[in-house]
């Protein structure tokens, strides 16, 4: 059997090897590293696949939300609200900018922003949403889009784990991930759904004044070569990195299906175990299986990770602290015990290898010994 790894981009490649080096070769030929034809065509594939207006490609995901956030004329002490179970990116831009992050917590089941949580955190220094649609499912985007009309905030969605997941609205009306607030964010780290060979992302938009605002953000706020309207920043997807993504989008309805089939997998293996909780499904959003992750109900976590990593099993922890209480974001506003459902998770969540080659046998080996432990 194959060595087991959280994520397997090795096999992947070897797949699509030969369409990979010829758009990489093609990237040197023409020596446009920056700026070159093939992150037009890249952008231009992905609106299409997305059904959105404007795609804009940048440097990584961070620098997406970043940009986002600076297009939105934000004044500092504006809040601007964020799940506090994630990873830093969103509060980070948000401190960064002068902003204030104010942290909610999140739904027990799907892992995502909490609706009651968000509502009771609005004030009236509320400017924006920053929902994050983690491991792989939307957050309730009805719910929260219908929030931010009543009280007038902008909604950054963080699509970063989520690309290809769809969303369905109560009207049967049936959107991408992050094409369905005012800016959807990505990211292209090689382990994320669709992934390059080094770092990238994207900025989505049905808005042409903020595509155009954020386009010169971008790009030092520079609309006309040397005449600089705004204080901007330097962010851009290269070349090389757009020929990769290229190949890769048309391979990524099936890897979402190779994901969920190892998904189901896993969860019909683990069904009706105690101990385990599987992942939630929910009923308005498709699952892209960014992560596979557990709830563990009354097992010792460290030692069933330990014993996983003996039999050669990658497990991880996302996330181990929760926003509020990490040292760079601890203010007197928050304590330990003010969002225990996010607390909790961060205490009891495990994540199963999960990715596009996982084959039969490696899942029946990686279900046995997470069986074998948590029954004994
Ligand atoms: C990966 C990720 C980011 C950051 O993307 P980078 O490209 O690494 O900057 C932001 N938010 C979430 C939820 C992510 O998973």
């Amino acid at each position: 059997m194959k060595n087991i790894q959280m994520v397997d981009l090795r096999s992947q490649y070897e797949k699509i090897k030969t369409e990979i080096n010829t758009g990489i070769q093609e990237v040197i030929d023409t020596t446009s590293f920056i700026k070159g034809k093939k992150v037009t065509d890249f952008q231009q594939a992905l609106e299409s696949y997305l059904n959105v207006k404007h795609v804009i490609p940048v440097g990584n995901g961070t620098d997406a939300l970043q940009i986002a956030l600076m297009a939105l004329g934000l004044k500092p002490g504006d809040e601007v609200i964020t799940p506090t179970f994630t990873f830093i990116a969103t509060a980070e831009v948000v401190a960064l900018l002068g902003l204030t992050p104010v942290v909610v917590d999140v739904d027990f089941d799907t892992f995502n922003i909490s609706l009651e949580s968000l509502r009771k955190a609005i004030t009236p220094k509320t400017k924006a949403i920053v929902p994050v649609h983690l491991f792989g499912q939307n957050a309730d985007m009805e719910g929260i889009l219908a929030l931010a009309k009543e009280h007038n905030l902008f909604v950054v969605e963080d699509a970063c784990q989520s690309v290809g997941s769809v969303y369905t609205f109560s009207d049967g009306s049936q959107v991408q991930s992050g094409c369905m607030g005012d800016i959807g964010c990505t990211s292209f780290f090689p382990s994320k759904n669709l992934g390059c060979f080094g770092d990238g992302g994207a900025i989505f938009t049905n808005n042409d004044e903020l595509a155009a605002n954020m386009r010169a953000i971008a790009n030092h706020g520079m609309v006309v070569r040397y005449y600089h309207d705004i204080v901007g920043i330097n962010s851009r997807l290269d070349s090389i990195q757009a020929a990769v993504l290229e190949v890769k989008l048309k391979y990524l309805n099936n890897y979402i299906s190779g994901r969920q089939t190892a998904a189901t997998y896993y969860n019909t293996t683990f069904a009706g175990n105690e101990k385990i909780i599987i992942p939630a499904q929910s009923s308005n959003s498709t699952h892209v299986f960014h992560q596979y992750t557990l709830k563990l109900n009354d097992v010792n976590r460290a030692d069933l990770i330990k014993f996983l990593t003996e039999k050669g099993i990658p497990a991880m922890i996302y996330y181990p602290v929760p926003l509020h209480l990490q040292k760079a974001y601890r203010d007197n506003r928050y304590k330990a015990g003010d969002f225990p459902i996010a607390e909790k998770l961060c205490d009891c969540v495990l994540s199963l290898p999960m990715h596009t080659e996982l084959t039969e046998e490696q899942l029946k080996y990686i279900t046995r010994n997470v069986l074998e432990f948590i029954n004994n």
